[in-house]
């Protein structure tokens, strides 16, 4: 099966030298969700910006749907791309349904995976709790015809069952044959709903495996490789 997207050789970074991540070899296939785990600083938002386009790629190649790519976010985003990142993407100005409308024109399949903004359909977004902000965020990047997500920290800052109700949407997104690639400082959470993960340290995966097989190696693998990531809910 072709990944949706996967990476050779992926040299991640800033500017022309400023090399964050050398060398990237993942991938990541219709329907499932891996996890890109990490300490602070260990490049996992350099990587995911570089996936989407948003960096440019300083060295190897990325393919999309099989075809190497060097295009930029919003020709990525028209073919099946969506980031959702902790800077809640939605319009505070306007109201739910608005932003609805406006940024991906299917209420009927937002509202279904998050049902909970019904109530709030009239409401201007900058009125909305950071936790509903964010479930219209993932809520109109699903309903969009997303194939890809990239979620980079979407939790941030939120409550438990707040950050529980987002993994169960992109759990479902997932089942229903998105793939995502899931940057989440709740380890231990993100475990819960990913089916592999890959564990990056400088810059280099150290850790690649299932789930299940991270989530019964925690011990090791956060002495080893997170030692500066946050210890919270692991
Ligand atoms: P965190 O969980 O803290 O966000 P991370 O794994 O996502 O960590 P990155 O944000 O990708 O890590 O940062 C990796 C390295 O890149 C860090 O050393 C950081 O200082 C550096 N970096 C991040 N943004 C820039 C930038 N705009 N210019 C130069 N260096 C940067």
């Amino acid at each position: 099966m072709t990944a949706l997207i996967e990476t050779r050789q992926l040299r991640c970074g800033y500017g022309k030298d400023l090399t964050i991540v050398p060398g990237l070899d993942i991938e990541v296939h219709p329907g499932e969700i891996v996890a890109l785990l990490g300490a602070n600083g260990a490049g996992k938002t350099t990587t995911i910006h570089t996936l989407a386009g948003d960096l440019p790629a300083l060295g190897g190649e990325i393919l999309f749907n099989g075809t190497s790519t060097t295009s930029p976010l919003y020709a990525r985003a028209r073919n099946g791309l969506g980031l959702v990142t902790e800077q809640r993407a939605v319009l505070m100005t306007m109201t739910v349904a608005e932003n609805l409308r406006v940024l991906c024109d299917n209420e009927d399949r937002a509202l279904e995976l998050f049902p909970e903004l019904r109530d709030h359909l009239g409401r201007k977004v900058g009125l909305l709790s950071g936790g509903q902000q964010q479930m219209l965020a993932l809520a109109w990047t699903l309903a969009r015809p997303t194939t890809l997500l990239l979620a980079d920290e979407l939790s941030l800052g939120l409550a438990p069952l707040i950050v529980e109700r987002l993994l169960r949407a992109v759990r479902q997104a997932a089942d229903s044959g998105v793939g995502v690639l899931l940057v989440e400082q709740h380890i231990h959470k993100a475990l819960t709903v990913a089916d592999r993960a890959y564990v990056m340290q400088r810059g280099r995966i150290r850790f690649a495996g299932t789930a299940a097989e991270a989530a019964g190696r925690m011990d090791e693998i956060q002495a080893s490789y997170l030692a500066a990531a946050p210890v919270g809910d692991v």
